[in-house]
C-alpha cells in the first residue's frame, strides 16, 4: 500500500513539474515601412546581438537602385523577412470602386518588381494602414499575411488594443501598433505590451519608419529601439517575421 502510494506521488510529482515547466513565450514582430533601406541596414548588427528578425516593408521597389538591393540581400540574408509596401504607395480606399486597376497600378507591379530583384514576398502592409474586408479578401489571393495600421492617438496603454495582438495561427490580417517617436509610447507603456504577449502566449505586431535621431515625425530613435529590444531579451519574448505567425505555437 505504502508502495502504492509513494508510486502514485512520484506520478503526481512528475506531471506538476512537467506542467509548469510549459512556460508561455509570447511573440513579437517588429516591422518597418518604405525605403529606409540605408538607416535600417546600419542597424542590421544591433538587431542580430539581440536576436531580432525583423520585416522590411518595401515601397516604391522600382526606385531601389543596385547598392541598396545588396543591402536588403544582406538583410535577408540576416533572415529579416523582405515584403511588399506597394508599387506607388497609394491609399487602397482610394480605390474602393476599382479594385482592378488598384491592383494593376499597385500590387502587380510591387510584387514583379520585388521578384526580379530577388525578393519573393508573401507579406503586405497597406500604405496609410486602413483597407476594407472585401479589399482584403482580393488582396489574400496575391498574399499570405496583410498588415493594417494603428495609432496610440489616445496616449493610453497600448496593451489595451486586441487589434494589435495576434492569438491564431490561422491569422492572415493584422493590426500594428505605430513606435515611431510622433506616437510618444514609453518604454514603460511598451514593456506592459510586451507583458501582455508574455502572459496570453500571443503576438505583439509593431511597425516604424526611419531610424534615426532626428525627432521628426515616423523616425524612431535607435536609442529607443535598442532599449525595446533589451525588453524583449528581458522577458524571453519570440522575435517573430510576419511570415512566422503562421507555424507559432499558440
Ligand atoms: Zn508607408
Amino acid at each position: 500500500m505504502a508502495t502504492r502510494r509513494c508510486f502514485l506521488f512520484c506520478c503526481f510529482m512528475l506531471i506538476f513539474t512537467a506542467c509548469t515547466h510549459v512556460k508561455q513565450q509570447g511573440g513579437i514582430v517588429f516591422s518597418f515601412d518604405d525605403d529606409y533601406i540605408d538607416e535600417w541596414h546600419e542597424f542590421k548588427n544591433v538587431f542580430s546581438e539581440h536576436g531580432i528578425k525583423a520585416t522590411f516593408f518595401i515601397s516604391n521597389p522600382q526606385s531601389l537602385d543596385s547598392l541598396k538591393v545588396l543591402k536588403l540581400k544582406d538583410l535577408q540574408n540576416d533572415n529579416h523577412e523582405i515584403a511588399c509596401h506597394g508599387y506607388n504607395h497609394l491609399n487602397c480606399l482610394d480605390y474602393s470602386d476599382s479594385i482592378d486597376i488598384y491592383i494593376k497600378k499597385e500590387i502587380t507591379l510591387a510584387i514583379n518588381s520585388l521578384k526580379n530583384k530577388g525578393f519573393n514576398v508573401v507579406s503586405f502592409a497597406y500604405p496609410y494602414g486602413e483597407s476594407t474586408s472585401y479589399i482584403d479578401s482580393v488582396l489574400l489571393s496575391y498574399f499570405t499575411f496583410l498588415r493594417k495600421a494603428t495609432y496610440n492617438i489616445h496616449n493610453t496603454n497600448i496593451d489595451a488594443y486586441d487589434e494589435i495582438y495576434v492569438s491564431s495561427s490561422s491569422t492572415r490580417v493584422c493590426n500594428a501598433m505605430g513606435i515611431d517617436c510622433n506616437y510618444a509610447i514609453s518604454l514603460e507603456n511598451l514593456e506592459k505590451a510586451i507583458q501582455r504577449a508574455v502572459n496570453n502566449n500571443e503576438i505583439l505586431v509593431l511597425y516604424a519608419h526611419k531610424i534615426n535621431n532626428s525627432g521628426e515625425d515616423y523616425t524612431i530613435s535607435p536609442e529607443y529601439l535598442k532599449k525595446a529590444f533589451q525588453l524583449c531579451n528581458k522577458y524571453k519574448i519570440q522575435s517573430l517575421r510576419m511570415k512566422d505567425i503562421s507555424v507559432f505555437p499558440f
